[in-house]
């Protein structure tokens, strides 16, 4: 991290703050970046620094930063009405509408919402209405679910266990072993030598069917997938991976939940990748970030109608479903979500992804020419570019070199993500080619100082 000014902020972000992927090492010493203000494609750093944000917040800022609509909206629904409970038959405007809405957009049957607080916890309702559809349906065995290697999920503690990265959980505990299964990552950059990627797909289905046999199908309940692997590296699968994966859901009688948090909302020129671009129908789909565009923190977990008419049968102990959040449907966050859709809508803003992302993808392709880059992939805005010690051997770089592109880069005015040894690029969906570009160019040349 660049040294920084000892501002109120600093000292009080460094003394009082347990950062989420903090290197307590140096971080008494380095402290924090202080980001103090935002606007467009641009923030603005403590010290007057003024940066390309190619990471969208952190995959979320799809509309842009400092937008002041965004502030009027939520400022007339504080004012309006900021808060009251959602429990029971109690609802409000912003949670109503938006509901419709998000039913509007999202493929085949995926109509009833049950809001969260964020992506982890959109994910971890998934699983407990998972468990629930089949408590109802009396299959009270049928409760393993099956995630992926390199998967990310979230950090709450069941998000955390169906996350397959092995960083993100050292240290921690996690749900047991026997509940979350983990089956390989479809990765086609690391598909075995003189496969096609057919075959590959087809070694990938194959082993997701035969972890099924082997837990037994009764006890299987469900499947959980990014469409492509966000924070795992943006893996992206062989064509017909999803499709497939799908299919064997349905053989085996197993729900699919795709994790839509980094990739619904535009970031694949899509309001939903499944189905427009892998031509699945999850049951559930999981959707956050995007969703409100970083302005308010609100998550959603989409159900199909035929899951819902199981959980909404009147048979459980109790008769209600007793899983309630206090944040449910916040109507100020709601009414964030609805202006930031009308936003996208009105500025056809999936229509420019479509064009740019090809744009970014394209010239992004140019770093295969150094000697450290094994690997350029992705789709539309989302990017990742591989550091590699030999491109042969494909073996990862290491020694904190992702660390030191990310400083080059900053001080070429331009945040990308360091991920070990992967570089990620998300940028807000608003981006310009002129700024992927200078996105390309910052990483080649922080690259080209390296060597
Ligand atoms: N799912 C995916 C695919 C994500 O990338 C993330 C966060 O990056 C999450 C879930 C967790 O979302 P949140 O950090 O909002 O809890």
């Amino acid at each position: 991290m660049t040294a920084q000014t000892k501002t109120d902020a600093w000292t009080a972000d460094r003394d009082h703050l347990l950062h989420p992927y903090t290197d307590f090492s140096t971080f008494r010493e380095e402290g924090s970046q202080v980001i103090e203000s935002a606007s467009g494609m641009h923030v603005i750093d403590s010290e007057g620094n003024k940066l390309l944000d190619g990471i969208g917040g952190l995959w979320c800022v799809n509309i842009g930063h400092g937008r002041k609509e965004m502030a009027e909206t939520i400022a007339e629904q504080v004012m309006k009405m900021q808060y009251y409970n959602p429990f029971g038959h109690s609802t409000n405007v912003p949670a109503s509408m938006l509901g419709a809405k998000l039913a509007e957009l999202a493929p085949g049957d995926l109509n009833h919402v049950y809001y969260t607080c964020g992506g982890s916890t959109a994910n971890d309702a998934a699983i407990r209405l998972v468990h629930f559809y089949f408590d109802q349906l009396g299959q009270h065995r049928k409760k393993k679910i099956i995630s992926r290697a390199n998967a990310y999920h979230g950090a709450t503690y069941v998000a955390a266990s169906l996350t397959g990265i092995h960083g993100t959980k050292m240290g921690f505990d996690r749900i047991g072993e026997d509940f979350i299964h983990h089956v390989s990552a479809a990765n086609l950059y690391e598909k075995p030598d003189g496969w096609s990627d057919a075959d590959y797909c087809d070694y990938l289905v194959r082993e997701f069917d035969a972890r099924i046999q082997q837990l037994g199908p009764d006890n299987v309940a469900a499947f959980i997938a990014e469409p492509i692997m966000g924070a795992g590296g943006v893996l992206v699968a062989p064509d017909g991976y999803h499709r497939r994966m799908w299919e064997v859901c349905q053989k085996y009688d197993m729900l699919y939940i795709a994790d839509e948090v980094v990739t619904a909302f535009g970031r694949l020129g899509e309001w939903f990748a499944s189905d427009a671009l892998y031509d699945y129908q999850p049951d559930i789909m999981v959707c956050a970030k995007g969703l409100s565009s970083g302005y308010i923190p609100l998550g959603a977990t989409l159900l199909s109608t035929r899951v819902y008419d199981v959980i909404a049968q009147p048979q459980c102990e109790g008769g209600v479903l007793s899983m309630g959040l206090t944040y449910f449907g916040h109507p100020v966050a709601c009414a964030a979500a609805l202006k930031n859709i009308e936003i996208m809508e009105r500025e056809n803003i999936l229509e420019h992804v479509r064009e740019v992302g090809p744009y970014l993808q394209e010239s992004a392709k140019s770093l295969m020419n150094l000697p450290i880059v094994g690997d350029v992939r992705g789709s539309h805005l989302m990017l990742g570019v591989d550091l590699v010690k030999d491109k042969g051997t494909k073996e990862a770089i290491g020694d904190g070199v992702g660390e030191k592109i990310f400083q080059g880069c900053l001080k070429r005015g331009v945040i990308v993500r360091p991920v070990g040894d992967r570089m990620i690029v998300s940028p807000p969906l608003i981006i310009s080619k002129e700024e992927c570009d200078e996105i390309v160019a910052a990483i080649s040349g922080a690259i080209k100082d390296y060597l």
